[in-house]
């Protein structure tokens, strides 16, 4: 086996549905640039991020490991394919000849596929035009294994060769992440607990673009250090994806307890949800978000019944997005085990919704019962939510 970092030393980076967005088409690039630089931080070597006529290269400048840029690359949302390129300066037909023989040797040694040679000619003073060039390179590949087929209509392996500048040269599309680069479409805040599901769906929304900050309850003592320790931790791997983010942790203590003091036990938890989603309104708006986004799922637990969403939900005015609202919970797990937030997500550390959960919450709540009896929390409230937002700690997350 040949070291893939020794033969390739750049990577052309597809992206599908960037490339229909028109004249916004330069913003997306950018950001995918930014995000794919981002990625690329603090990995092993160099590289120089660049795009140039539609296309958008990662180029190594120094010695590095292929699979950390691989891996790193395929958690850039709107990188639809990774494509490991061998690139040389143009010296003509004969050069391009013996670089894809030694290319096919190398890297498809197993010798009995079929193939097609799809050449792209941007050089117009390159003296053979692309068909050309394809005839030539699949008779001479032909030649010299004569195990392999040509295949025009549904070959194994396709080899492009692109004549530019310099000649690029691959046939492995390794798949991205797909969806938008982050930045290409607002803010939101994510509702961020220790759970299994909103990690999830922060990495959901995340993927079509949007950046996102998050908020942490919590509500010490009654949970630990090492719970919001895990809520950072989460935040970390979602960032991996998502990109640099602010996590506002709000001390929730007070506001739990008073809500205890005064409302039936049964209605604590839609009571408790529906100041969450207030607060993180709030802090949303502060952070110029225009969306809240939670990881709830029609009928989970009795806080997310169509009747308990519906009452958490009138509270703020701004979207509430839920992505795995229609999901089962092994749905979520799957992506959970796929995005690598799962083992963290089951820790189990305690979460302050459980803390003051009654035997029989309500699952049926009714809206106007339960703003009956937020009245009686009129007194301090709202001064004790000022004081959670204002007093709220910001954690730089990346
Ligand atoms: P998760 O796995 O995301 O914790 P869950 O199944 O435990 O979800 P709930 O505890 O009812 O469900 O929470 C529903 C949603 O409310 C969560 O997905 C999250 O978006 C938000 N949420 C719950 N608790 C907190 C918290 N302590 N801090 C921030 N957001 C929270
Ligand atoms: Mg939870």
């Amino acid at each position: 086996m040949f070291a893939h970092d020794e033969l390739f030393h750049a990577f052309l980076i597809k992206y599908a549905e960037i490339g229909i967005k028109g004249k916004n088409r330069y913003l997306f690039e950018d950001a995918l640039l930014n995000q794919i630089r981002f990625a690329l931080k603090d990995a092993d070597g160099e590289f120089r991020v660049r795009k140039e006529s539609g296309r958008v290269y990662v180029e190594a400048l120094s010695a590095f490991d292929f699979d950390e840029v691989v891996e790193r690359l395929s958690r850039v949302f709107g990188v639809a394919g990774i494509c490991p390129m061998v690139q040389f300066d143009d010296h003509g037909f004969e050069e391009i000849k013996s670089r894809v023989l030694e290319y096919i040797g190398k890297i498809h040694p197993e010798g009995n596929f079929t193939f097609k040679v799809q050449t792209k000619r941007a050089k117009k003073s390159f003296p053979m035009e692309s068909g050309e060039i394809s005839a030539a390179l699949g008779e001479a590949v032909l030649e010299a294994y004569p195990s392999l087929r040509v295949d025009v209509h549904e070959p194994d392996v396709y080899f492009y060769v692109e004549v530019r500048d310099r000649i690029n040269l691959y046939s492995k599309v390794i798949p991205g992440p797909g969806g938008l680069p982050v930045g290409t479409s607002g803010r939101a805040m994510l509702l961020l607990s220790g759970g299994i599901d909103s990690p999830v769906a922060g990495w959901m929304i995340a993927k079509r673009g949007v950046k996102i900050d998050a908020v942490y309850f919590h509500a010490p003592p009654y949970t630990s250090e090492r719970a919001k320790e895990k809520v950072v931790d989460l935040a970390r791997l979602v960032s991996r994806y998502a990109g640099p983010m602010d996590l506002h942790v709000v001390n929730f203590t007070d506001i739990q307890l008073y809500i205890y003091d005064q409302c039936p036990h049964e209605e604590l938890t839609i009571i408790m949800r529906r100041y969450m989603m207030r607060i993180a309104e709030k802090i949303a708006e502060e952070a110029g978000a225009l969306g809240l986004i939670t990881g709830e799922s029609i009928g989970q637990v009795a806080s997310q019944t169509l009747p308990s969403l519906a009452c958490t939900n009138e509270v703020c005015a701004m979207p509430v997005f839920r992505p795995v609202i229609g999901f089962d919970k092994q749905d979520i797990v799957d992506i959970a085990q796929k995005i690598g937030t799962f083992e963290t997500s089951i820790q189990p550390f305690e979460d302050c919704c459980t803390i003051f959960v009654a035997k029989h919450p309500v699952t049926k709540p009714n809206v106007k019962i339960i703003r009956r009896s937020e009245e009686r929390l009129q007194e301090k409230i709202g001064g004790m939510v000022e004081e959670a937002i204002r007093s709220r700690e910001i954690l730089h997350i990346s």
